[in-house]
């Protein structure tokens, strides 16, 4: 972690514009560690100090339901919030830290640096691989959940894309939420609250991110990654609120570059043949980026799987051993194919959206409207001064229409094709 030392804000300085859920975090790990301090009170007991409910009795929390009137008060299941890149998963990073640092979260004693490594004993980070997370899986997780913190202060599970879960696993999920293991912490991440089943939804307090201002975003590239200030803030607009995406645009060269092939498209796509280069052009680009992201991904894990497995040493056992390897490696094969169909068809979709982004630039530029645009530059303008409002809208229409098609699963070049004729056409 950044940030000078004793900087209690350090842990959320990832956090780009969303000062509402760091007071509300900071208050709660507050209360959390009242509560830890009250279970140590003479009056003794475990949860002998009686600060404010809910607080877990006799194994199950009991008090206020969550949610409710006191956003910064402890309770044991959080739902975090917030469209793609807006810090999800930071924010619940940074609350499994402030509660398991001894110091409430000083952001830089060595229990903060596990949680941020993902090694801490006390915190289980779950990150659904595949297209969905499956009853089993949610069972073993609970079942671990259940244990007590080595620690002696909070077990932490981070549930990163909680909504992947498939029904059965919700419901799960579900039992282990309602009748929580005394110090187990739940901290779930899903895009809305509307993702989550009703059931799991009414346990949770619910944490809100918003999408952050460019200005936000380009300030947390600037002081954390050492970008420079006009190229933190070109690159904040263009990846409109998503930090992550930010920093890839502005410090990854090829990232841009697949950026600006997409934004290629409208000015290619005139008629019917370069429409069709065109939406070839956009497939492949997709996949190219699909494929950087997995294979720096896969590699790694394989290997990291062969070590466990002791590869390479001789003696006895060693033949068994290789033979449960195979199995191993064939199920993380299977979970890391999954996860590449996964990361292409999200990456094409990326793609999409920034072209959509690009017509509604240009449907502001063609209404005069005062808006901060994603992409500035002189396309923009030749492509707006070329087509009226109501074409744009309709080529806006395509790509959502094609979006849509995709989570069909229609083979990705056909609907791709259908949308680049749509823009051709106007
Ligand atoms: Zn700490």
């Amino acid at each position: 972690m950044s940030g000078p030392a004793g900087d209690k804000t350090g842990l959320f300085a990832d956090l780009a514009g969303q000062d509402a859920v760091v007071a509300q975090l900071e208050k709660a790990a507050a209360a959390a560690a009242a509560l830890l301090a009250g279970q140590r009170s003479p009056r003794g007991g475990v949860w002998g100090g009686r600060p404010p409910g809910p607080y877990p009795r006799g194994g199950v929390w009991v008090g206020r339901p969550p949610g409710a009137a006191r956003p910064g008060a402890m309770t044991h299941a959080w739902l975090f919030t917030g469209p793609p890149g807006s810090g999800r998963s930071v924010a619940a990073r940074a609350f499994a830290a402030a509660l398991l640092c001894p110091s409430g979260g000083c952001g830089q004693c060595a229990s903060c640096h596990q949680v941020q490594a993902g090694t801490h004993a006390d915190l289980m980070l779950i990150r659904p691989e595949g297209l969905s997370y499956g009853v089993r899986q949610t069972r073993d997780l609970v079942l671990r959940a259940a244990g007590k913190p080595t620690g002696g202060r909070w077990q932490v599970v981070l549930f990163e894309d909680a909504d992947r879960c498939t029904e059965q696993a919700a419901n799960a999920l579900l039992k282990a939420i309602e009748e929580p293991a005394p110090q187990t912490v739940w901290l779930l991440c899903a895009p809305s609250a509307e993702d989550l089943v009703p059931t799991i939804r009414s346990r949770c307090r619910v944490v809100t991110l918003v999408v952050p201002a460019s200005a936000a975003v380009a300030k947390v590239l600037v002081t954390r990654d050492g970008i420079e200030p006009a190229r933190a803030l070109a690159a904040a607009r263009a990846a409109q609120g998503h930090v992550g995406r930010a920093r890839r645009l502005a410090l990854d060269a090829s990232a841009a570059k697949r950026r600006a092939d997409v934004l290629q498209v409208p000015l290619s796509a005139t008629s019917l043949g370069p429409a069709l280069a065109a939406a070839a052009a956009l497939v492949r680009t997709a996949e190219e980026e699909a494929k950087a992201v997995t294979e720096e991904l896969d590699e790694p894990e394989r290997d990291a799987l062969r070590r466990a497995f002791g590869e390479g040493s001789t003696g006895k056992g060693v033949a068994k051993a290789m033979r449960g390897m195979a199995g191993a490696m064939k199920d993380l094969e299977d979970r890391q194919k999954s996860r590449a169909t996964r990361v292409k068809r999200d990456t094409l979709d990326q793609a999409l959206l920034e072209l959509a982004l690009f017509y509604r630039d240009i449907l502001m530029v063609q209404l005069g409207a005062d808006v901060e645009l994603a992409n500035e530059d002189a396309d923009l303008r030749k492509v707006a001064s070329a087509s009226s409002p109501e074409s744009t809208l309709r080529r806006m229409q395509a790509i959502m229409r094609c979006r849509e098609r995709l989570t069909l699963n229609v083979a990705p070049l056909l609907a791709v094709e259908e949308m680049t004729l749509s823009l051709a056409q106007g």
